[in-house]
């Protein structure tokens, strides 16, 4: 039996930048991955208990175009289609197979908040954790008794709070997402000051 080895990578992407990039491939290349789901969470729980976040079929079609032409590194709607709060576990659950191993990837400061996700011991049994570095986060203690992975792609200081920030004040983003995830968010008229 051949197994497939998958990482699935989530997040909210609100918006994806190219620091999500240089971890998905990354993470793909170092692990032999035959390939990484870039999982757009539907209603990510955390972040919408804080404040309004971008309507996740506009986030799903910013993370196609960062992916554009990206060997590997598949855009998954698997949890904007499914109802109700994205818990990892649920989307791992209907992920597995007998034949494929399942890699969580996750950076830093997600790996720090494991503890209060829904589910965990679940999350534990059914994907490897695969911890990258992100700039400014120290490496967080995983619980006790996880076997996991970590891999050293380059640091990218860049986080979707500041784009969202950068793009409000009509700052420049070149250079930190590709020309085609910033159309997007001009065709669709996503982060101006009136939003
Ligand atoms: P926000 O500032 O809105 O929280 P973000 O840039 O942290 O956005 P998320 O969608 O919250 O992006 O993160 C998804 C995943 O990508 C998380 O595992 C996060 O740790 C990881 N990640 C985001 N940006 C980077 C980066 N620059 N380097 C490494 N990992 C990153
Ligand atoms: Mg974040």
């Amino acid at each position: 039996m051949t197994v497939e080895r998958v990482g699935v990578f989530g997040g909210t992407f609100d918006p994806p930048h190219n620091g999500h990039l240089v971890v998905a491939a990354g993470v793909r290349q170092a692990l032999a991955l035959d390939r990484v789901l870039v999982v757009v969470a539907g209603e990510p729980w955390q972040k919408v208990a804080t404040g309004p976040v971008t309507p996740a079929l506009d986030r799903l079609e910013m993370v196609s175009a960062l992916l554009d032409g990206v060997e590997g590194v598949e855009p998954s709607d698997i949890e904007v289609r499914r109802p109700g709060p994205s818990f990892t576990a649920d989307t791992l659950a209907s992920l597995r197979a007998p034949d494929r191993v399942l890699f969580l990837v996750l950076g830093f400061d997600a790996a720090a908040a494991l503890p209060t996700w829904e589910r965990v011991d679940e999350v534990r049994e059914l994907a490897v954790p695969v911890l990258v570095d992100r700039p400014g986060i120290e490496a967080p203690p995983l619980p006790g008794g996880w076997a996991w992975e970590r891999v050293d792609v380059p640091r990218l200081d860049i986080s979707s709070t500041d784009l969202r920030r950068r793009l409000r004040s009509g700052l420049p983003v070149e250079g930190l997402m590709p020309p085609g995830v910033i159309s997007c968010v001009g065709d669709r008229g996503l982060y101006s000051e009136a939003t």
